[in-house]
């Protein structure tokens, strides 16, 4: 991040860990877990959440940010993660991406910055812009101008992922993808369609606002033209629901910034502060557990290990993220659960009888370090039950084992029981799909 002011440079990632410590040292508790329900129909306001149960609020910030937007053309579903990719910094530095042909689509800032990054990596990179121009600030567009390594396709639109026979076998870098089925207009407005060829794409399209949660939640919250939620007015942080605010891109379709979200968060702050004194609602509310009957019907579990689900037990635990130092021969004992490198996921590869949980992640990859103490918590569940290996690889260190792996991204999660692999988890998911698959290897359910 070049725009975060007194900061002349700052990775997005390690911005999120200091605004977390800040936040800590002045007494937030921080719960790491998804809500899956909001009750809001009623104050005080419900927050139902997977692992950690249900808090009461008289006021909420929503803050849940928005998403990467997909195409929705044919190939995607079966690529996703395989070759197609909404984050160059996760999964750009993936073996299978290493100097061969890769393409970006999108024309905002975005785009250009996921080319440029890529071409660390890539052979060559082509930006695929639907329009006749390029969206982006000046300096990122001077920048993908200035790099020989990328090249501009304008009116340029992708409509078909290729994978399939030829793709992965050719020496080109293994990736499932073999290239995009592309449609451009020629200096006479007619529409032509062509292929090009490419290993990996990664889309730049923008972002939808992550408001699903709050289907259900028993009141209308308004949304605008683009899904974000409405506002009482233009900038203000108020919905039309008592008590509850909106910061960040959840509700923001202009700016869009990291540093105004940060000031809308404030502002939020500021609101919640005034709307509690003007109601006289100062005092804290006390947690419960109520609701894991509709978490069942649902599908969610509970912990299996923690009789308590309140929300301070979960705190404590996801708070604890293990940090880990790579295992050398001198340095490896298979009593330990926690390892990194490969030289720990060789042995314990061929020697462990437990689930061997190993986690791919790359450095500055930001849903690497949400999966962090989601996957840390799930694992010192059974820590104590001997029941668990983990193994840490940065695939941008250890770049063979991801690629005898078949690792396409980061953060990928991969558990082997008995050398054989029982399963592959891509991307941050519910610590419920961790537990699951690590309950199937301990219940014998999977053998390979
Ligand atoms: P934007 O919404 O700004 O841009 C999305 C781009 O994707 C546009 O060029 C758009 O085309 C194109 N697009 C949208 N849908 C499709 C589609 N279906 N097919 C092909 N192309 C499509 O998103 P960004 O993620 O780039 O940026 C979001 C915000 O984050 C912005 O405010 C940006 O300034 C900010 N940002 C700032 C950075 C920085 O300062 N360093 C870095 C990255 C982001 P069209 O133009 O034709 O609509």
């Amino acid at each position: 991040m070049e725009n975060w002011p007194g900061i002349a440079s700052i990775t997005g990632p390690d911005l999120m860990s200091n605004m977390r410590s800040q936040a800590e040292q002045w007494g937030a508790q921080l719960i790491t877990d998804d809500c899956v329900r909001l009750d809001l129909s009623s104050a005080p306001y419900r927050v139902y959440s997977a692992n950690s149960g249900t808090l009461l609020a008289h006021s909420l910030i929503i803050a849940t940010g928005a998403s990467a937007k997909r195409l929705g053309i044919p190939g995607e579903h079966d690529l996703w993660s395989r070759g197609i990719s909404a984050c160059a910094i996760c999964d750009g530095t993936a073996p299978v991406f290493q100097g061969v042909d890769l393409a970006v689509v999108g024309g905002g800032d975005s785009a250009c910055e996921e080319a440029v990054y890529l071409t660390k990596y890539a052979k060559k990179v082509h930006l695929l812009v639907r329009g006749d121009t390029l969206r982006a600030s000046k300096t990122l567009i001077d920048r993908v101008n200035n790099n020989p390594k990328v090249q501009i396709h304008m009116e340029t639109a992708v409509i078909e992922a290729l994978g399939g026979a030829g793709a992965g076998d050719d020496g080109m870098g293994g990736s499932p993808l073999r290239g995009v089925r592309i449609r451009q207009s020629n200096e006479k407005g007619e529409r032509t369609e062509s292929e090009l060829k490419c290993r990996g794409l990664f889309y730049a399209i923008g972002h939808t606002p992550n408001t699903k949660f709050l289907q259900g939640c028993g009141v209308r919250l308004d949304k605008d033209k683009g899904g974000q939620v409405a506002t009482k007015s233009k900038g203000s942080p108020e919905t039309h629901i008592d008590g509850v605010f909106v910061a960040g891109d959840v509700a923001d379709s202009e700016f869009r910034q990291a540093v105004t979200a940060a000031g809308s968060g404030c502002q939020a702050a500021i609101s919640v502060e005034r709307w509690l004194a003007e109601k006289g609602l100062g005092e804290q509310l006390p947690t419960t557990t109520e609701g894991n009957e509709s978490w069942k019907s649902q599908g969610v579990q509970k912990s299996p290990s923690s009789s308590s689900s309140t929300i301070s037990s979960a705190s404590s635990s996801s708070s604890g993220s293990v940090t880990l130092e790579v295992d050398t021969e001198e340095t490896f004992d298979e009593d330990k659960t926690y390892h990194a490198g490969q030289y720990a996921l060789r042995k314990l590869y061929h020697g462990s009888n437990r689930a061997l949980v190993v986690k791919y992640v790359s450095p500055g990859c930001g849903p690497c370090r949400q999966l962090k103490p989601i996957l840390d918590a799930v694992i010192e569940e059974y820590m104590n039950s001997g029941m668990v290996h983990y193994v840490e690889i940065d695939i941008s260190k250890d770049q063979e084992v991801a690629e005898a792996a078949g690792v396409t991204g980061s953060p990928t999660v991969q558990v082997f029981f008995e050398k054989g692999l029982v399963e592959t988890l891509r991307g941050v998911k519910m610590k419920s799909e961790y537990r699951r698959v690590i309950e199937s290897v301990a219940a014998g359910a999977v053998r390979n």
